[in-house]
């Protein structure tokens, strides 16, 4: 067993700290008061090549595997949720045109997705129940060389930031109904964004939907195959959307204990630090193993992403790693505005924004319900 990061892991992550210090950390309030991820912010992302992490070389990537993008992710989101989502929401959008897309596909787009020409999403979710995808109404129908799909999406990270997305389509009707995903941008016309949602936390984060209206797409774009849309998008939210969500959780909690730790420290009572309580104590004690067991997880399904486990076997490693992540964040950030007594509902200290930005990732690439349920059913042999 070996738990050490490679050189070149160690270096990414030094990298994002840097950056999400010195440059995401002034931006923090601009996003908490309404302004929508700075498209600077993505730009300077791409400069430093964290937005190529999944890409590789040959298209102007980093190529730094899973746990290059799960250590990015983390550190952003140490900063801000909202910043490090988008992040690997792109990175979600992104992979399965490295995946499955035809070579003028990948010509086309990879390059401009490493450096941020480019930003991209991955839209599935339908008003009918992002739980049941296979109830979508989005259509896409074949016209010669081309496809033209109708249809809405909603709750899409970066509905109004990304320029590109992947869309899952109902290709054929009847009693098996059948999908396809395409990789589709703005530039097209018939593909723009919905309504914006208002949302409880990760403010700088558009969210929202997606629309397409005649939107005529090149058989180029399709992703994989005709007929094989589901495996397109679970591949890409199994390995990555719900990792990377289980990062913007890690690095809510890390950011909830650095918080209450400096409190603890600082604030004074009886004649000493509350970092003497022991009420205190115990509750800094639960939020440090709230963090290394959910860093050990998600590491661990990171790790197994990049050995190339089967989807089949990956997908209860990365739900449980999810899971534990997200619950871990809702109840570290929660104890955090505890030990901070009044002021941890205070704007300026912070530790109200990671509570409302850990209830974000419950739903996001998948509820906590499905993740139970990915989980017991391998716990339970059950086919
Ligand atoms: C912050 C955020 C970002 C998101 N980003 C994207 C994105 O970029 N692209 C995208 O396509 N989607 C995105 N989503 C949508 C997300 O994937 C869906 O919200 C999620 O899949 C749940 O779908 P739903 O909201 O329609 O809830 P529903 O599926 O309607 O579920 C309602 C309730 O029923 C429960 N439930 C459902 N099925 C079961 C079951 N079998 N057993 C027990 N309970 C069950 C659920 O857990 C939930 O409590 C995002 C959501 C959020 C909140």
């Amino acid at each position: 067993m070996n738990f050490q990061f490679s050189p070149e892991q160690e270096l990414i992550r030094k990298a994002a700290r840097e950056f999400a210090e010195e440059v995401v950390r002034p931006r923090v309030q601009e996003m908490e008061e309404g302004q929508y991820i700075l498209d600077d912010l993505f730009r300077l992302m791409g400069e430093v090549g964290f937005l190529g992490v999944l890409i590789p070389q040959e298209y102007g990537g980093t190529n730094l595997g899973t746990l290059g993008a799960v250590l990015v992710v983390e550190e952003i989101s140490r900063i801000s949720a909202a910043l490090g989502t988008g992040l690997q929401v792109h990175c979600l959008g992104l992979l399965p045109v490295v995946k499955f897309a035809t070579p003028a596909c990948k010509e086309k787009y990879l390059p401009g997705l490493a450096t941020g020409k480019y930003i991209a999403t991955g839209s599935i979710t339908e008003a009918s129940g992002g739980s049941d995808p296979t109830t979508m109404s989005t259509v896409a129908v074949q016209d010669g060389d081309s496809w033209v799909i109708n249809g809405r999406k909603c709750f899409i990270t970066l509905n109004k930031t990304a320029n590109t997305t992947w869309v899952t389509t109902c290709t054929k009707e009847g009693k098996r109904r059948e999908f396809t995903t395409f990789f589709v941008d703005k530039s097209m016309e018939g593909y723009k964004e919905g309504r914006l949602e208002n949302k409880t936390g990760m403010h700088g984060l558009d969210n929202g939907e997606v629309v397409f209206k005649n939107c005529r797409v090149p058989d180029t774009n399709v992703l994989l195959g005709v007929g094989r849309g589901l495996p397109v998008a679970l591949t890409a939210i199994g390995r990555m959307g719900r990792m990377g969500m289980a990062c913007a959780a890690l690095g809510t909690i890390q950011a909830s204990l650095e918080a209450a730790v400096k409190f603890a420290n600082e604030r004074v009572l009886y004649g000493r630090p509350i970092a003497y309580l022991q009420g205190v104590q115990f509750k800094i004690a639960e939020m440090a193993y709230l963090l290394e067991t959910s860093r050990l997880l998600v590491y661990k399904a990171a790790w197994l992403t990049d050995q190339n486990m089967p989807d089949a076997e990956l997908a209860p490693k990365v739900a449980m790693a999810k899971y534990v992540a997200t619950q871990s964040a809702i109840k570290a950030s929660d104890l955090a505005v505890e030990i901070l007594g009044g002021y941890g509902v205070v704007r300026e200290y912070n530790t109200e924004r990671y509570l409302r930005d850990a209830r974000m990732i419950w739903a996001a690439a998948g509820t906590g319900d499905i993740m139970q349920l990915t989980v017991a059913r391998e716990a339970l042999k059950l086919k």
